[in-house]
């Protein structure tokens, strides 16, 4: 059996004012073409090795086309992702004849014109392989599904874990339902969207009330009818027509099962919608919790600037705050400005630079902080990750420093990724155990490496482009909930 893999992942925010460039691309995680996309993705949390695994142990030839991920952030130009896709495809038209195609994707790419990079995927590789060959692919839990891509795929298989530390075993999951597949079986897969935003404060899969969620998808995945099953809780910062959380199942070709019981879910995830929101304290009433609750390090998750979802990571909200209160053996991580991570290239270590860090994506993300600081290590943002998430992946984050100023301690860096593990830091010389305070851009995934550090972590809202009081949808489903009475 031949099978190909590849994809184009993105999480788009369409508010985001940062493009999504070719070398965004480039680096992020990478654009791997045929086999050096096997052999880096060996042992990695990707969908790709889970695909891997499963050929290997079934006598399968996998067939690498072309993979690429850039960190989130805004919509891509067209021609950019024309470029990306028509090489993936033909990558594939070189590859033919396959028995499937198992692609990779996140299920939030938007590019310039194309509201759906996934379905224009889903699409264009179902033009080449014809109506009788089985695509599938695997999604990230922060997708928008549209019709299109149910219509196009034979089956969609979403994470369950937030942080993602599922994603190779869904990977597996997805591969082995193509297997039955290739052996006879026959899905059919329904969706039941929902018009509501779900917090990434409650999504956390180990903690209440999201483990009850999987909790009960692992039931309905262990019926003997049912193929695969997923929840996706959606990307709501893409303004779009399909944008929302929502349920897939797949049965063995039982369309009317499939429909019965992703509507059962549906139904019962749309009942319970008020629990899966959050208020968030501002950062200076989180920092009176904290001091309150007496624990530390304690860590302020900046909900609103996590580059994570495409934000800038240049917010100084946390930042002025920690100043303003005096805060010793506290730590950014990490603040998204080459232009002072070049300045500090440029002094050297050692050196002492005078510069106004922050806030320049946009007026959104508040007023630059100017700080007079100390360059302790420089870096070209080059590390190796050591926590569950992306063990034995490499970070691209682009001219680093690690600054300070009395006490309070900057990881500066040019890219836009948030914390995974406290590998990158301690790259940097800042060992973030040591820190009694951290403001970290990122909503969840940043738990992955930092939990198990934490003496308290508090959600915070703080103005940034992707502040909820401040963004303005023009084509989201309406009623969308909560924004709407429903
Ligand atoms: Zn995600």
């Amino acid at each position: 059996m031949r099978i190909a893999t590849g994809g184009i992942l993105h999480e788009t925010s369409t508010f985001s004012p940062v493009p999504t460039l070719m070398e965004d691309w480039e680096t992020g995680i990478g654009l791997l073409r045929g086999q050096a996309l096997l052999d880096n993705m060996r042992g990695v949390n990707w969908g790709t090795w889970g695909f891997m695994q499963v050929a290997e142990r079934e006598g399968i030839e996998l067939l690498p086309l072309l993979w690429t991920f850039a960190y989130p952030a805004g919509p891509t130009p067209a021609d950019v992702y024309e470029t990306l896709v028509t090489e993936l495809i033909e990558r594939l038209k070189t590859a033919l004849p396959v028995d499937g195609v198992l692609l990779e994707l996140h299920g939030a790419g938007v590019a310039e014109g194309i509201d759906c990079m996934e379905t224009d995927q889903l699409r264009r590789v179902r033009e080449v392989v014809g109506p009788d060959v089985p695509i599938m692919a695997v999604l990230d839990i922060h997708c928008n599904i549209s019709p299109g891509m149910v219509e196009l795929a034979d089956a969609l298989v979403i994470y369950e874990n937030y942080p993602h530390t599922d994603i190779a075993a869904r990977g597996v999951e997805c591969a082995e339902v193509m297997v039955k597949t290739l052996r006879g079986a026959r899905p059919t897969m329904a969706h039941r969207h929902l018009p509501m935003r779900w917090a990434a404060a409650r999504q956390v899969t180990a903690h209440p009330p999201m483990n009850g969620v999987i909790e009960r998808l692992h039931a309905l995945k262990a019926r003997p009818d049912v193929l695969t099953a997923s929840v996706h809780t959606g990307f709501d910062l893409a303004d779009l027509p399909f944008t929302g959380a929502g349920v897939v199942v797949v049965t063995d070709n039982d369309p009317a099962l499939a429909r019965q019981l992703a509507d059962e879910f549906g139904d019962w995830l749309w009942s319970e919608r008020a629990t899966w929101q959050a208020d968030l304290p501002t950062p200076e009433a989180a920092l009176d919790i904290i001091e309150t609750a007496g624990r530390y390090p304690a860590i302020l998750a900046d909900q609103y600037d996590n580059t994570g979802g495409g934000a800038p990571g240049d917010s100084t909200t946390v930042l002025r705050l920690f100043r303003e209160r005096g805060l010793k053996d506290a730590a950014i991580l990490y603040m998204a400005d080459p232009e002072v991570a070049l300045a500090a290239h440029a002094a050297g270590v050692g050196a002492t630079i005078t510069v106004d860090v922050g806030a320049k994506a946009s007026p959104l993300q508040g007023d630059p902080v100017r700080m007079t600081l100390r360059v302790e290590a420089i870096n070209d943002g080059v590390s190796r990750y050591d926590g569950p998430m992306y063990a034995g992946g490499t970070a691209h984050l682009g001219p680093s420093a690690h600054l300070v100023e009395d006490g309070l301690h900057l990881i500066v860096v040019s890219g836009r990724m948030q914390p995974l593990d406290l590998a990158f830091s301690r790259d940097l010389g800042l060992d973030c155990r040591q820190m009694r305070y951290l403001g970290i851009k990122s909503a969840v995934h940043f738990r992955s490496g930092f939990e198990a550090i934490a003496g308290n972590i508090i959600n915070v809202g703080a103005p940034s482009v992707h502040d909820p009081q401040t963004i303005t949808y023009r084509r989201l489903p309406r009623p969308f909930y909560p924004l709407d009475e429903v």
